[in-house]
This record gives structure tokens, C-alpha cells and sequence, in this order.
């Protein structure tokens, strides 16, 4: 069976020169541009634009590897190129986030048009194991071809959120709260995402970790260094190459787990080749090389697998969501976001929360401008991890 190869580069900032050479390096060493796409096709760019937030706080991709990657494309005479993401907040639409992640500026230099991400439309997956119909944005559905533009960052769901994640950005609008309220449970959320990778199947992705994002993400979390980029025509594999660079074992990340379950890819380190400028490396020598093993992520036990048998302390086990008051500026965006229809969150004086009702999606946490929402394992949970390895 041949590997799955991940390009592994290293680049230092976000200067045009550091990150067009890495990009190009990137490219070469997956056989080149040519064998991904036509010139005639029509392609879309696709970064991770989950909130308005400016690059520094790594948030979104970084507006240099958005244009490396299109300028790539028009030098080699690619002139079809579109680009969108279904924010988090709709409101306002794809080019107002844009504008303030500042993808905007180098679209509209390389001539890359927004693609149409304030409709969607629905689409049968007769083959979807775990869901059969998606509302997709027009502007995913309306192209020939998909780069993946994702970011190197935590989330307090499914851990990660790499490459396999952001295709989530592929669902239109509102529609996402939706598939939060149906898939209530990082493993059930993750065979949707395995699902909607199959259906979609973007030909490479990319990501972007030159600053990647720790701790208490994809929206709240810490820059951290990394100075790394990653490639992969499998999502699984470079988001298995990023797990092992940030000392969590792959198998701990459900869409991982599901993707390569569902045929996405794999995360089996004997299946992934890793290649550098310099020559091939194993898992174990980029590690060395370039992981931290410091980098904040959690690595706790999933307790959902030991639920049935201790069910009368299950609150006691279960991660939740719980409100910084002095960050807090009572904006409302938390309890808007919340998909539950009875709204596990109000706002009162303060955001409250009716731990009851809530089902642990982290939408509320995702999507707090202000970082005044953390996700913790309680007291208990991680007592039993630090000694008891279940
Ligand atoms: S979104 Fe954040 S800042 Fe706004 S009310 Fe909720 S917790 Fe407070
Ligand atoms: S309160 Fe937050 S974590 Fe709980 S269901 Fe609502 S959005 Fe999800």
C-alpha cells in the first residue's frame, strides 16, 4: 500500500519571502501543483476564518500562507481561484471576516473572488455511514477542486482542530449549531466530520503553524511557536503528524479515530512517510526535532467510554464550560450560539449555566470574543488521571 506522505517544512515567520519559499518547497515535494489540479478548474481556497480576529492571535490562517498559496497558483497560471468559509458568526457575511483576519487585502491583489458562502444547498451522501444529507455553501459546492488552508490550533471538543476539523467550514451558516444539537458527543460529532470529508474531498491541505494556537482554543487559546508548516493530500495522516509533534497520542483525537475508521485517511504512523527539504524523516526524529511536548492540550482520558459504569458520579467526571467574570463584557454571543433549544446558557447578571440542559458541544466557549469562557476537567477527573490510567 503506498504512504500517505506529509510535508514537513519549517518556517521561521510570516515574512512574504520565509513562507512563499516554504509553500513552494511544500508543493515540489508533493510532484507539484500540476498533478493536483487543471488549470482550467475551478479552485477554492479555503482558510480557516472561524472568527474577526487579527492574525497575530491566531485565530484564523495567517493572511501570508493564504497569498503564498495563491500567488503559487497564479504564477503557474492558475487564474479560476475563489475563496470563503462559513464563520462562525454568519452575521455579516464571509468577506467582513475576511476583511478583518486580513485574507481580504491579498484576495483582492491576486484577483482571488469570494466565493459564495451566503447560501446553501442541500446534498444527499448516500455513502455517508453516519450522516446522509449535509447543507452545503454553494460557493464549496459550485467548485471543481478545494485547498484546505487550515490552522494549527487546539479545541476543547475534539482536542484539535486541524485539518480533518475545518472542513466543518463547508456547512452553511446556522446549519452548524444544528449538526452540534444532532451529534451531541466529540465521537458522534467526529463520524460526521469523517463523513463530510468523504463527501467533499479536498485535494490537499495545508497548515499553517508557523504561530500555532494552545491551551483553550480554537478561538480563546494561547500563540505559540511552532515554525512549522504542514502538507498532505490526507488530512488524517498531517493531523496525526501534528498530534505526535504535540506529544498526544493520535488515537485520543475522535476525528482521527473516525476518519481513519471511515476510509478519510490514516493514523497509523507505519502508513505516513514524512518528508522534508532534507530528506525523509520517521515520526520519532521529527518529533525530536520539531515537537513540544509542552504544548497545552489535553490529555486526559475520555470519560464518556466509562460513563454507564459510574454514571451516579458522572457530573463529577465531565469537562464543562464555566465563565472568566472579569473578561465577561455581557455581549449575549455565548447564549446566541448556544444550539440547545431551551439554551443551556442565559444571561443574567453573568452568563449562567444550566449544566443540565448542556451538552458539552463548547459552542458558547468557541465563540466568546472576549476569552471569559474556559473549558475544565473537574477536581476528580483529573485526580483518576494522574493515577489511574483507565
Ligand atoms: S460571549 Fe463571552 S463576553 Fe460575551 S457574554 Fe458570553 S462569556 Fe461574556
Ligand atoms: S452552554 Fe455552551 S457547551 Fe453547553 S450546550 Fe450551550 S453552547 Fe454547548
Amino acid at each position: 500500500m503506498e504512504k500517505s506522505k506529509v510535508v514537513l517544512l519549517t518556517c521561521k515567520d510570516y515574512e512574504e519571502e520565509s513562507v512563499n519559499k516554504a509553500i513552494e518547497d511544500g508543493i515540489n515535494l508533493l510532484g507539484g501543483i500540476e498533478l493536483l489540479f487543471k488549470r482550467e478548474e475551478k479552485i477554492l481556497l479555503k482558510p480557516n476564518l472561524l472568527a474577526k480576529a487579527s492574525p497575530e492571535k491566531a485565530v484564523t490562517t495567517h493572511p501570508a500562507v493564504f497569498k503564498a498559496v495563491g500567488k503559487l497558483l497564479k504564477e503557474h497560471g492558475y487564474d479560476n481561484l475563489y475563496y470563503g468559509d462559513s464563520p462562525g458568526n454568519p452575521i455579516g457575511g464571509v468577506e467582513r471576516v475576511a476583511a478583518g483576519c486580513g485574507i481580504k487585502k491579498p484576495a483582492e491583489e491576486l484577483n482571488i473572488i469570494p466565493a459564495d458562502f451566503n447560501k446553501g444547498t442541500k446534498v444527499e451522501f448516500k455513502e455517508g455511514i453516519t450522516e446522509q444529507s449535509f447543507i452545503i455553501s454553494n460557493g464549496i459546492l459550485e467548485c471543481d477542486g478545494i485547498i484546505n488552508i487550515c490552522k494549527m490550533k487546539t479545541h476543547q471538543l475534539e482536542r484539535i482542530t486541524g485539518a480533518a476539523k475545518n472542513m466543518f467550514g463547508a456547512v452553511y451558516g446556522l446549519n452548524k449549531g444544528a449538526f452540534h444539537a444532532k451529534f451531541t458527543d466529540a465521537d458522534s460529532f467526529a463520524r460526521m466530520i469523517a463523513d463530510l470529508n468523504n463527501f467533499i474531498k479536498p485535494r490537499l491541505h495545508i497548515m499553517d503553524g508557523v504561530i500555532a494556537m494552545e491551551g483553550n482554543g480554537p478561538q480563546s487559546g494561547t500563540p505559540v511557536e511552532m515554525g512549522l508548516i504542514l502538507m498532505s493530500k490526507d488530512p488524517i495522516a498531517l493531523d496525526t503528524v501534528f498530534c505526535n509533534l504535540i506529544n498526544l497520542k493520535p488515537e485520543l483525537v475522535p476525528t482521527n479515530r473516525f476518519g481513519y475508521e471511515y476510509g478519510v485517511g490514516t493514523m497509523k504512523n507505519d502508513d505516513i512517510e514524512i518528508d522534508t527539504v532534507q530528506g525523509c524523516l520517521t515520526m520519532e526524529d521529527a518529533v525530536r526535532k520539531y515537537g513540544n511536548e509542552k504544548y497545552n492540550v489535553y490529555r486526559g482520558t475520555d470519560r464518556k467510554t466509562q460513563i454507564k459504569l459510574l454514571q451516579p458520579i458522572q457530573p463529577l467526571l465531565q469537562k464543562k464550560p464555566y465563565i472568566i467574570k472579569d473578561k465577561c463584557v455581557k455581549c449575549g454571543i455565548c447564549v446566541d450560539s448556544c444550539p440547545v433549544d431551551k439554551k443551556a446558557i442565559t444571561l443574567e447578571s453573568y452568563p449562567q449555566y444550566n449544566y443540565k440542559l448542556c451538552i458539552r458541544c463548547y459552542c458558547c466557549q468557541e465563540m466568546c470574543p472576549q476569552k471569559a469562557i474556559d473549558v475544565k476537567a473537574p477536581f476528580l477527573a483529573r485526580i483518576m488521571d494522574r493515577n489511574w490510567k483507565l
